[in-house]
């Protein structure tokens, strides 16, 4: 390159890049200068809120166990009155006894003391050793039951 001067080798172009630019240049030098550091130091403290996004989903399951109050109804082996949730109608339950864990074990625990085959079968005939579920008077729904054991 001559340096006795910018203009006069290559005017046609220099003059274009150099002189007129040299405005542009300066603007477009100032453009991306800032905004580097400017999303640089906010990036940093953007960060951690992304880590507390992460709590957010631990909560969805909290909002389904929403679902179980409403059934805090703690049935025993009398009748109670509930509002069926398939007829939507306040009723009293129906009880019907079945054979459960109770039934079964007092079975087996007389086989053990020596019973007969006859006696054994007693647990199955008495209801406060049965199971109770809880139906529906109206639509016959198993509304809930009593577990023994
Ligand atoms: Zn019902």
């Amino acid at each position: 390159m001559q340096p006795s001067g910018n203009y006069h080798p290559i005017p046609g172009e220099y003059v274009v890049p150099s002189a007129p630019p040299s405005y542009e240049e300066a603007t477009y030098s100032h453009q991306p200068y800032f905004p580097p550091p400017h999303p640089g130091m906010e990036g940093k403290p953007m960060h951690p809120p992304p880590h507390v996004i992460h709590s957010a989903p631990m909560q969805v399951p909290v909002t389904v166990q929403t679902v179980y109050v409403q059934h805090p109804v703690s049935f025993h082996d009398r009748p109670i009155q509930i509002c069926c949730p398939h007829c939507n109608r306040l009723t009293t339950t129906r009880l019907i006894h079945s054979s459960g864990a109770l039934a079964w074990l007092s079975c087996g625990g007389l086989c053990l003391l020596g019973c007969g085959f006859g006696c054994c079968l007693i647990p199955f005939c008495i209801d406060s050793l049965k199971d109770v579920d809880h139906y529906c008077s109206n639509c016959e729904t198993l509304l809930g039951s009593y577990k023994r054991i």
